[in-house]
């Protein structure tokens, strides 16, 4: 028989081996917490903070974060070899936020030679982040499949920053029959309305001002929600254009769950582009129509 895991409630432990932490989170399942799981690839920030924070509100919940820079969802020429990974920081900040498990593994214990089966993401994969980034999603969805079925949450925190990510990861639980609850948390923001990120940090200080023209473009396109989907992008565009060192890779008007959007209702304004070498996206939830005020998530 294998040794029960050690585990002290409200301590921070560490695990590499998927087998040792699914052990875990089956124990404390088996004692009657719940699980709430956020991962990530590290570099956190206080918008990975937030939705620790948020996973910790859920009453008699254990919060169990991952980090893993996951090979699959990066491209070639992608910034894989050079993403920030300052594991003692994070391991702090994890202790700080009171998760009491924190999963590291290595790439060989999550991907073994010989691994080959993937996650297909279906038609939205291929669209705005997807299009630009092919393959992208279905290395998300991937390790986001292997992460649930060996943390078995019962909550699944993600950030609205990524949106597109956000809406696959539903899709996922919902077509392929998974458990957890997938929570969607508002984008966390720099004063200036920068979208915190860990690619932040590869902005120089002229990139980091110019930076703050895809949250301005999403909040005016919000707020020209009321006069329809023309003057939503209109506005959008101007704040884009008087910005020239952003190459802009997509700006989308989009329904709720990314499908066409409504001539009236809810909707998502989404954007994409580069500065240098760092790719920046960025997200609106809005209302369409009506005569009424748009507003910024
Ligand atoms: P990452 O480490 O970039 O893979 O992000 C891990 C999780 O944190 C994802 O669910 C992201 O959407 C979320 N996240 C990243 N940045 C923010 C932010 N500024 N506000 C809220 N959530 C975020």
């Amino acid at each position: 028989m294998r040794a029960k895991p050690s585990f002290t409630a409200g301590q921070l432990h560490r695990h590499t081996s998927p087998d040792e932490l699914a052990r875990t989170t089956r124990a404390l399942r088996a004692t009657g917490r719940k699980i709430a799981f956020v991962p990530t690839m590290g570099a956190l920030h206080e918008g990975h903070r937030e939705l620790m924070s948020r996973a910790r509100r859920i009453p008699n919940t254990v919060l169990v974060v991952s980090i893993f820079v996951n090979p699959l969802q990066f491209g070639a020429g992608e910034d894989f070899e050079r993403y920030p990974r300052p594991l003692e920081a994070d391991l702090e900040v994890c202790a700080a936020e009171r998760a009491e498990l924190v999963f590291t593994p290595e790439r060989e214990a999550l991907y073994p030679d010989g691994a080959q089966v993937t996650v297909h993401p279906g038609p939205l994969g291929d669209e705005l982040e997807g299009a630009v980034r092919p393959g992208h999603f279905a290395g998300v969805l991937t390790v986001v499949a292997k992460l649930f079925n060996i943390v078995r949450p019962d909550y699944a925190l993600f950030g609205e920053k990524d949106f597109q990510q956000l809406t696959l990861i539903k899709k996922m639980v919902r077509d392929l029959d998974m458990d957890p609850h997938v929570i969607g948390i508002p984008t966390v923001r720099e004063r200036d309305g920068l979208a915190k990120s860990s690619r932040n940090a590869y902005l120089d200080a002229g990139q980091r001002t110019a930076a703050t023209a895809l949250s301005a473009a999403v909040t005016a396109g919000a707020y020209a929600g009321a006069q329809g989907a023309q003057a939503v992008l209109a506005a959008a565009e101007a704040v884009l254009a008087g910005t020239p060192e952003l190459e802009v890779d997509y700006l989308a008007l989009r329904g709720p769950d990314l499908g066409p959007a409504p001539d009236q209702g809810e909707a998502r304004l989404l954007v994409a582009a580069r500065l240098g070498g760092t790719r920046l996206i960025d997200n609106a939830a809005l209302h369409l129509g009506g005569g009424e005020l748009g507003t910024h998530g």
